[in-house]
């Protein structure tokens, strides 16, 4: 790869991150707007993408990385196999009115490691928010990029995805993952 293509592939600048993991304070509480879109943002972007990639994430919130900010990135694709790569800060997210098509499916997490559970979500889903350099950006997803899209906003929210589960799941996961 030239110098060029390594320069502007996401998270070839950044510096790989620990992944904090269920049960730290960061985790399950909800993250600070984000108030300037300076070089730390841009730093801190660039750091999320490094770090989804060296854990082979899909998709990955600031706290993960232990930081309290609205931010993640993403690297996966919708139902027709199209790949969305994308850093959304403040992200408004936006499901369907009920009753919404839901699907169910495999749903893992970086921050519990190595489990996966049957979680059940809306089939479609819109986040609109900004990039690092404070352009509006506005991603429709379908499919595990819908999915995605749901899980991330909920860490910015305080929710891991297994706290969505009945609590035998939820356990499972954790006794899977160590964590419990
Ligand atoms: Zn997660």
């Amino acid at each position: 790869m030239s110098d060029e293509a390594e320069a502007t592939n996401p998270g070839a600048s950044g510096r790989v991150h620990p992944i904090v993991q269920y049960g730290d304070p960061v985790l399950h509480r909800a993250c600070a707007p984000v108030a300037a879109f300076d070089a730390a943002l841009a730093r801190l972007v660039e750091d999320m993408f490094a770090s989804m990639y060296a854990a082979n994430g899909v998709g990955l919130a600031a706290n993960q990385i232990g930081v309290d900010a609205r931010v993640f990135v993403l690297d996966c694709e919708d139902a027709d196999g199209v790949r969305t790569v994308a850093a959304v800060v403040n992200p408004v997210l936006s499901l369907p009115a009920p009753p919404r098509e839901l699907m169910t499916g495999d749903e893992g997490c970086l921050s519990v490691p190595g489990s996966y559970e049957d979680t059940a979500r809306s089939a479609t889903a819109v986040v609109e928010g900004f990039d690092a350099a404070g352009e509006p950006v506005r991603i429709e997803g379908t499919g595990t990029l819908a999915r995605c899209l749901q899980h991330e906003y909920d860490h910015l929210e305080g929710t891991v995805y297994v706290d969505r589960l009945p609590r035998k799941a939820r356990n499972r996961a954790l006794a899977e993952a160590g964590l419990r």
